[in-house]
């Protein structure tokens, strides 16, 4: 139920109405006051916007007889006395006591307490005042039980969720997370199994940390174009004490304190690490990458060989907190990777969509 948008207003709302003469600010379609005021180009006769327009949908004629309506804004002496307008508020009958100045009008009535809205639950019509109080009591109101999180109405209490059903509805729902708790034991397992089958293969040279490449501390810097017998591409690196002194409350710091690394490279849009020739063939074994700015970074791994994408992988990664992606790709000659946007903002004063991802560790087998 809206009050002034279908037509003009009662006369009688307009609680100065002896200060005026309504002749000027009579609607020629629904002879009420002006609501929303329009007026015709050519004899610049004044209507109410919703009276016009609903007018305009079986006939493109002026109603003062021009032979066609263009619109235009409506005279401004006539905008000026309205504006002087105070009007009660339309939900009056309902017992609001606001008189409101006609500018002021719209918004009140969009927001008056006085106004009838449906329930959600039992649909009955309940002033805008007085619904929290209903819906807190209201029996056909939807409720969700904070223990077994089943829906339903308050007045079924009884017959819907009652203590048993309840109860039998926890112990599904644990059973089915102890399944997926045993899944991801097994996959932790295997995980590990493979991790210490990886281990006696793996030597010092093989963890790539960057902190080998040298120390500047005034700015960040670009991996050499060939670092470990690899092509490093967009692909930087910073130190702990530039970012001490320039990103102190960052991921990058979060990310070194954590780890026992001097050096942290980052990237923030596709960066990629390759070989050429004929020992181009390497594996990645794992990666340990974290968010520099927010949580939720989706950090995409892609695994080529001879210009061919064979492996695939997306990690999720949070802010600050390294965590190792364990990958065990043999035979490739190419990785890419590729930062899409985060979620929440970590901190305040940083832009959301932040892909700035942290690398600290790179276990990669058949480096030259
Ligand atoms: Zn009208
Ligand atoms: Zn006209
Ligand atoms: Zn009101
Ligand atoms: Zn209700
Ligand atoms: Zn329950």
């Amino acid at each position: 139920m809206t009050s002034t948008q279908q037509k003009g207003l009662s006369r009688d709302r307009v609680s100065n109405s002896s200060d005026f003469n309504f002749t000027d600010l009579e609607c020629a379609l629904c002879h009420e006051v002006l609501w929303k005021p329009v007026a015709c180009q050519l004899c610049e006769t004044p209507f109410c916007h919703p009276c016009i327009h609903q007018q305009l949908k079986t006939d493109l004629k002026c109603p003062n007889g021009c032979n066609f309506y263009i619109e235009r804004k409506c005279p401004p002496f006539i905008s000026k006395v309205l504006s002087r307008l105070q009007i009660s508020c339309f939900y009056k009958p309902n017992g609001c006591q606001q008189v409101l100045n006609y500018d002021a009008l719209e918004k009140h009535e969009f927001e008056c307490q006085y106004q009838l809205v449906p329930c959600s639950g039992c649909e009955l019509n309940i002033m805008k005042t007085d619904l929290t109080a209903h819906q807190l009591t209201c029996k056909a109101i939807k409720v969700i039980c904070k223990d077994c999180r089943l829906v339903y109405k308050r007045g079924e209490f009884s017959k819907k969720h009652p203590q048993n059903i309840c109860l039998r509805e926890q112990i599904r729902q644990l059973r089915e997370e102890s399944v997926e708790n045993k899944s991801t034991i097994q996959m932790l397992t295997n995980q590990i199994h493979d991790l210490l089958s990886w281990k006696n293969r793996i030597s010092q040279e093989n963890i790539i940390t960057f902190d080998d490449l040298p120390s500047m501390t005034e700015e960040t810097i670009w991996i050499p174009p060939i670092y470990k017998g690899l092509k490093w591409s967009k692909m930087v690196y910073m130190t702990r004490e530039y970012a001490a002194a320039t990103y102190p409350t960052s991921g990058y710091m979060a990310a070194l304190i954590s780890g026992s690394n001097h050096h942290i490279a980052f990237f923030n849009e596709e960066a990629s690490i390759s070989r050429d020739g004929p020992n181009k063939i390497f594996s990645l074994i794992s990666l340990t990458a974290c968010a520099a700015w927010n949580d939720n970074l989706h950090l995409t791994i892609i695994g080529y060989k001879d210009s061919v994408k064979i492996k695939t992988y997306t990690s999720k990664l949070t802010f600050g907190k390294p965590q190792i992606v364990l990958l065990q790709w043999q035979n490739i000659d190419k990785i890419v990777f590729q930062p899409t946007g985060d979620t929440a903002t970590h901190l305040e004063n940083h832009e959301l969509g932040d892909t700035h991802c942290i690398i600290t560790q790179l276990i990669i087998d058949e480096l030259v």
